[in-house]
């Protein structure tokens, strides 16, 4: 068979073909099953085969796909959007549709830029984002972003926007409570503001939990109430890029909804229509929608796909899916008892420094050294090597390196999807721990630990 179509960057590389999925399993073209203990890329929330999303995506299908946003309105846009208006918090009752989650967060970088110049303030254009953040692949995104692996090599070509350090509980300075570290992580916020001046700063953008580039890194509380009050206080807006952690993923609606912050822009993707067709959102309030409206009138965004009655019709059948299965409620439930078995292999194992996470997104962080929680280099790609023995043992697990070197070590993202039972946990962590002990063992051989 022709291998022409390049499926990942690794070029070189040949991946198993896929054959079909149902619920948490995956089967590929040879038989072999896989557990997608990490919904492919935190994305197949609601599990693969549900029989209820393809009926909705067929019957759409019969009736139209495709109608430009320009020219129709359908039945499935308005009553997605309604759905979203009800889950989200405060008057996040706008939705703007797009196709990836880098759409998604360029999409809020660009109304929120927009928002100060219908304000007549557009001298109101940088945006504040956190190292060790990840917001998506393309330009503007990237520049939003503080992944260090996927910006590098085009670091001349994104705009230089001001980063400040975000809250990273398992390497907070020694003696520190958790309370004082997320006043002062916060209020790293308010010096970056005055060092730039709010008259320059638009917006600050944040992932309410630290994704690919930290591996579930869950804030302290008090951190995100303190951002908010310094966002009111400079007039600066607050962009929470939900792209992993909305639609129930951490077992709330929305990440920031543990803290009872309401943000000014909020991006879907992901679990919104949960891997069964390209579909992601930038939510925004009436206010915004108010002075865009009395403005200029048209939101300067907007790609060929946006609002296709299509992906509208699927993703809304994921979420009614969500609903009426309580999958938010699942993923707090069993999200606990995940992290709880994650707990007893990080008690157990020297490699694992530290297992962190919220709902049903859990992250393992792997060390050289235990007591000192010395990082490996990423050179000697530790996590890279768990991933590589948990896929030959059938498991699938999310890199997580945001590759700082000597700040954060490698780690990984366990996140199956919200369905997974105790049984189906069980099973999952006896193959991650097989994996993890044989590359503890390779490690040891090598004298690496
Ligand atoms: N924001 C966050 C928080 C993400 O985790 C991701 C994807 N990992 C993105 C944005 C980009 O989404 P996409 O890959 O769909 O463009």
């Amino acid at each position: 068979m022709s291998r022409s179509y390049v499926i990942k960057p690794e070029l070189g590389k040949t991946y198993p073909f896929i054959s079909h999925g149902k619920g948490i399993y995956l089967y590929d073209k040879d038989g072999k099953r896989y557990i997608d203990g990490c919904s492919g890329a935190v994305t197949a929330s609601i599990g693969h085969g549900v029989e209820e999303v393809a009926e909705a995506m067929y019957q759409q299908a019969k009736e139209v796909s495709f109608a430009y946003r320009s020219h129709f309105s359908s039945d499935a846009v308005e009553e997605l959007g309604a759905k979203l208006a009800e889950w989200a918090p405060g008057s996040l009752n706008w939705t703007f549709f797009v196709s990836s989650g880098s759409e998604a967060t360029e999409t809020a970088q660009k109304i929120a830029i927009q928002y100060w110049q219908e304000k007549g303030r557009p001298t109101k254009n940088r945006i504040i984002s956190r190292w060790m953040s990840y917001h998506g692949i393309t330009m503007g995104a990237l520049s939003m972003s503080g992944h260090v692996l996927r910006r590098k090599r085009f670091v001349p070509l994104l705009e230089d926007y001001p980063t400040i350090t975000g809250p990273y509980p398992y390497r907070r300075p020694a003696g520190m409570s958790l309370e004082a570290y997320a006043l002062e992580c916060a209020n790293e916020l308010e010096r970056a503001i005055l060092r730039v001046g709010a008259e320059q700063v638009a917006a600050f953008i944040a992932e309410p939990v630290i994704g690919a580039s930290g591996g579930a890194v869950v804030p302290p509380d008090g951190y995100f109430q303190r951002i908010r009050e310094i966002c009111d206080k400079y007039e600066v807006l607050f962009i929470a890029d939900e792209v992993m952690t909305g639609v129930g993923r951490t077992g709330k609606a929305f990440g920031v909804d543990h803290w009872g912050v309401v943000p000014d822009l909020m991006t879907l993707g992901k679990g919104m229509s949960a891997g069964y067709t390209p579909m992601a959102a930038t939510m925004v309030t009436d206010e915004i929608i108010e002075t865009i409206t009395q403005g200029s009138g048209l939101i300067m965004a907007g790609h060929t796909y946006s609002a296709n009655p299509q992906s509208a019709a699927v993703s809304l059948a994921v979420l009614k899916y969500v609903e009426k299965h309580g999958l938010i409620e699942k993923a707090a439930e069993q999200g606990a008892y995940l992290l709880s078995r994650l707990q007893e292999l990080a008690d157990e194992l020297p490699l694992i420094g530290e297992a962190r996470g919220l709902g049903m997104l859990c992250g393992l962080e792997f060390v050289k050294n235990k007591e000192t929680k010395e990082p490996f280099a990423l050179s000697e790609g530790v996590a890279s090597k768990v991933i590589a023995k948990a896929f030959e043992k059938g498991l699938l697990i999310y890199p997580a390196m945001g590759g700082i070197e000597g700040v954060a070590g490698d780690s990984i993202i366990v996140s199956p999807p919200l369905t997974i039972t105790k049984e189906q946990i069980d099973e999952l962590i006896a193959l991650l721990k097989d994996a993890i002990v044989s590359v503890q063992q390779e490690l040891k051989d090598k004298a690496l630990i």
